[in-house]
């Protein structure tokens, strides 16, 4: 079969469920994973004729992405800050916002000269803290996460990218103390209130974690009250803590890491939303 000849099958078959833009977007990552195939090399090469092990696979992936099971599962991997990495159902997906939050903390570590130590909380598939080590030669990274499975993962990502991070199975609401001092704490904490769940598409509902996403609504600052706790006595004075957070929850948010004695901002997504928010300690002890 020509993969023209499927790819005009996999459009079609996929109009009812998706946007033509994310279709198209879905097509060059099965190609260039499954072919290994640029979008450039596939228009220099039309007639590009599939094997039978590779119409099965596209096959595979059609149905998959029928049921609104996410790319990134599929391909059992996903970019992120220009690196790779492995995931599954057991994390979250990395996302666009989460690089503009590492994006923001490498430009404010740009002239930094001395080494670092950092901590981040909620490892997940390791991006945050993987891109950070990949990024900053001398810091000492650690990174802390209450779930075994998503830890396997980031120490695998870890180790694909050839970087070293001091990763540790840890319940940051059972944490009383950070047991040392750091110079930059950073955190992507579940933010997700379920009155939001009806804004999200099935391929989040139904295939992410919710132990990484969801908060009650009644509590939903409940990680940023813990961690900004924490941070007020384990961050060195004039050290940073860096929160991705709920769009919808800025003001509150700013107003409650304030509340701990930080001088805190909140700065924009691409899209316009209050995603991230950087907070310094300023006072020498603690409130
Ligand atoms: N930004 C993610 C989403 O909307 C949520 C990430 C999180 O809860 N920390 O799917």
């Amino acid at each position: 079969m020509h993969l023209s000849d499927f790819k005009k099958v996999f459009f079609e078959k996929l109009s009812d469920f998706y946007p033509e833009t994310e279709v198209q977007s879905f097509y060059f990552l099965l190609t260039q994973h499954y072919l290994g195939k640029t979008r450039l090399d596939l228009a220099l090469e039309p007639k590009y004729e599939l094997s039978e092990e590779q119409r099965e696979q596209f096959q595979k992936a059609l149905l998959r992405l029928k049921k609104y099971e996410p790319v990134q599962h599929i391909l059992e991997e996903t970019e992120f800050y220009g690196l790779r990495f492995k995931v599954s159902k057991e994390v979250l997906i990395p996302r666009p916002e989460t690089e503009e939050l590492v994006s923001w903390i490498l430009e404010d570590l740009a002239s930094e000269e001395k080494s670092i130590r950092i901590l981040d909380i909620g490892s997940g598939s390791g991006c945050i803290p993987v891109s950070l080590a990949k990024n900053l030669n001398t810091a000492e990274v650690h990174s802390w996460d209450v779930s075994e499975e998503a830890l396997k993962i980031a120490i695998f990502n870890a180790k694909i990218n050839n970087v070293n991070v001091d990763f540790q199975l840890k319940d940051i609401m059972k944490t009383v103390d950070l047991e040392q001092q750091y110079d930059l704490i950073v955190s992507n904490p579940p933010y997700v209130r379920n009155l939001e769940k009806k804004e999200m598409h099935s391929n989040v509902l139904d295939h992410e974690p919710e132990l990484a996403l969801y908060v009650d609504d009644e509590d939903a600052l409940i990680f940023y009250r813990k961690i900004s706790e924490l941070a007020a006595k384990n961050l060195k004075t004039g050290g940073s803590l860096y929160f991705e957070i709920n769009q919808y929850l800025g003001k509150e948010t700013l107003r409650l890491v304030q509340g701990f004695g930080f001088e805190a901002e909140l700065k924009k997504d691409i899209f316009g939303n209050d995603r991230m928010l950087k907070a310094i300690r300023i006072n020498g002890g603690e409130l």
